[in-house]
């Protein structure tokens, strides 16, 4: 008799997206910044309603293949993946991190977010914290915030003149380049929300005495450099999505919709590795028998 309980791969997109994340949010070039709709959920046929039960079903899914690329650098396999979050203040880095990431066991995780440099830092290349902070062999990196920050709030506030900041992205190629090389897979993601979105999320965490801790007063000014963000998120797409690591643009209006978004794209990235379960390295019919007898 025929097995029906699996009519597909484990591996299959679920049916619910009519492409692959992957295919829908790659930057190509000439996309504009300013021609983003955040509340779009480009690629998906479902609505909201679906989201938890498929979003629980492809977390293990996830999980899963964080263990078993886990389980191959034990094997001695390098490779790793590098969660690349970009977005302003409420985009909503932090929930992907809670909700999607979180999935995994930490054990393989390396989460490092960046902040405003410390002296110390400062007193350093802007690649040297970046480059501490990469994954080892076998763990999903995930960076809240990155080296971008570098050609973004930097360039927009002027905190190093034009002369410094535009040969960075040449630089930040060069460095991706090398880390692709060197067997790290990137997975780089712009979230985008809407200003009233923005304004919606601000205003909650001005309401809720449990959010007080996410909110910056800084925040407003940012939101209101909007439009020099526009201009520092439209050069860094142009610039830095290359065929080695290329950008993704994230609508996230609809946290449901960026969170399933990114962990397609992660599951992707994962299975582009190959990956199967390391054999055994012993006699495991010996070793059955070694472990009936005592
Ligand atoms: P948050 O992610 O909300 O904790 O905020 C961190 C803040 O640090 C954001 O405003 C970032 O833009 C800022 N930041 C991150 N990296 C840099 C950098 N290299 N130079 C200046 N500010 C930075
Ligand atoms: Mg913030």
């Amino acid at each position: 008799m025929t097995d029906t309980r699996r009519t597909k791969e484990p591996d299959d997109l679920p049916s619910l997206w009519t492409h692959q994340p992957h295919e829908e949010l790659t930057f190509r070039p000439g996309d504009k910044v300013a021609d983003i709709d955040a509340a779009a959920t480009p690629g998906f046929r479902g609505s909201k309603s679906d989201a938890p039960t498929l979003q629980e079903e492809r977390n293990v899914r996830f999980a899963e293949l964080q263990e078993m690329l886990y389980a191959n650098s034990r094997a001695g396999d390098t490779r790793s993946v590098l969660l690349v979050l970009q977005g302003m203040d409420t985009a909503g880095k932090g929930g992907i991190v809670k909700h999607v990431v979180g999935a995994a066991n930490p054990q393989g995780i390396d989460y490092r977010s960046f902040g405003k440099p410390t002296p110390e830092e400062l007193s350093h290349h802007y690649l040297w914290r970046i480059r501490k902070a990469l994954p080892q062999p076998g763990h999903i990196g995930v960076f809240d915030r990155s080296h971008y920050e570098d050609v973004l709030i930097v360039r927009v506030h002027n905190l190093v003149p034009p002369d410094v900041w535009e040969p960075r992205y040449d630089e930040i190629n060069a460095f991706e380049r090398e880390l692709v090389d060197s067997g790290t897979t990137l997975v780089k993601v712009a979230m985008f929300v809407s200003l009233d979105e923005q304004k919606k999320r601000l205003a909650e965490r001005l309401e809720r005495p449990d959010k007080f801790w996410k909110y910056n007063p800084a925040d407003i000014d940012e939101r209101m450099k909007w439009p020099l963000y526009q201009e520092a998120y439209q050069a860094m797409l142009d610039r830095t999505s290359t065929d080695y690591a290329p950008w993704h643009i994230v609508p996230s209006n609809r946290k449901w919709y960026s969170r399933l978004a990114i962990l397609e794209l992660l599951i992707e990235a994962l299975k582009g590795l190959n990956m199967s379960w390391p054999p055994a390295d012993f006699d495991v019919e010996a070793e059955k028998k070694r472990l009936a007898a005592v």
